[in-house]
């Protein structure tokens, strides 16, 4: 699906023809957040799982949006929000993380300033409640883009991050989905049909993203997530490279990625929306619809991605069944959506 909301307001003076008097208004600032993408269908879901998603979509988002509208950097919005989200036990970010194989939760999670280019990320953190914030601190306090692991989480200390320890991250509904995958994939291993297997394929999704233009024509953007359920090998997913699940260019746009993150990785799918804008001048919903409907499924890959670009407008572009996503605009008009057909 495709979705614009540039109102066509992008200068900070614009002449107001009613008196002839320049009047200041806000650029087209806005943010987009998403919660997952995957086999997400309305009769899989209660009534009351269904609003409690839109709920803390909706409230992750105004958290980003109140941010903007005081006039924030889009970097703080994008993250503020995420944090709201990694909080909630009901996406696969911080408290909700799915585990890997050995029964641990290990976090990925990057950021990336459109301003600067740059950027940073941390992969298999165990101990950290919120991983983009330490992201953050590895792209403003170190001389890294990004960290791993144990090594992370000793930076994470040096720059006053609390650790948690690590049964914070326990929830008994990811853990049952653990068992189920891990049994199916038992069985189904001696078949060899493993990537085919639904379970185990909508297993793996869930991350939290976000993008945000903000009052200076400032974009950011980011990305958190507990990767794929039943991961093992210290595997790392798109989540926390940057140009695949998060990239942000001011003269083009802001995308976080959702999805299958191996693919995701192969295809570069976060730059590759921003250099179709910029290489081939390309809107955002044409190098969206291009990336996520083309290039992704030829590999074999699905999933979604949201993204503002340097006018406002925005794309919320997924080739699954759902993604959980919303969207607020400079004049605050929220969309909140979970299916494909809203
Ligand atoms: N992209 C994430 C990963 O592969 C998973 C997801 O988006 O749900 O780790």
């Amino acid at each position: 699906m495709l979705f614009s909301c540039n109102n066509g307001q992008n200068t900070a003076f614009v002449s107001d023809f009613s008196d002839s008097q320049a009047s200041e208004i806000d650029p087209n600032f806005g943010i987009v957040i998403h919660g997952g993408a995957g086999t997400i269908l309305k009769e899989n879901m209660s009534d009351s799982l269904e609003q409690a998603y839109r709920d803390k979509l909706e409230e992750a988002i105004r958290v980003g949006h109140e941010i903007l509208k005081a006039g924030g950097d889009a970097m703080e919005a994008v993250t503020k929000t995420i944090n709201v989200l990694e909080d909630s036990p009901l996406f696969n970010a911080g408290k909700g993380a799915v585990f890997t194989h050995e029964e641990t939760n290990e976090l990925d999670a990057s950021v990336m300033d459109g301003a600067t280019l740059n950027a940073g990320s941390v992969a298999g953190v165990t101990r950290i409640k919120n991983p983009i914030d330490l992201a953050v601190e590895v792209m403003n306090n170190s001389p890294h883009v990004m960290l791993s692991g144990e090594g992370a989480e000793v930076f994470a200390q040096t720059r006053g991050i609390k650790l948690v320890d690590p049964s914070y991250f326990y929830t008994e509904g990811r853990f049952q989905s653990l068992k189920r995958v891990k049994q199916r994939e038992a069985a189904k291993k001696k078949m060899g049909f493993i990537a085919d297997d639904p379970l185990i394929k909508n297993s793996k999704f869930g991350t939290v993203g976000c993008a945000a233009l903000d009052k200076n024509g400032n974009l950011a953007a980011g990305t958190s997530t507990g990767g794929m359920t039943n991961k093992r090998w210290n595997r790392i997913g798109d989540a926390p490279i940057i140009g695949a699940g998060t990239y942000a260019n001011n003269n083009t746009c802001a995308v976080s990625s959702t999805g299958w993150g191996e693919f995701f990785i192969r295809a570069m799918v976060a730059h590759d929306i921003s250099a179709l804008m910029e290489y081939k001048g390309l809107s955002l919903q044409a190098a969206a619809r291009e990336v996520i409907h083309k290039k992704v499924p030829a590999l074999g890959g699905d999933g979604g991605i949201v993204a503002i670009d340097k006018d406002g407008n925005v794309a919320m572009e997924f080739n699954t069944a759902g993604m959980y996503r919303a969207h607020m605009n400079a004049e605050g008009e929220l969309i909140v959506q979970i299916y494909k057909d809203e």
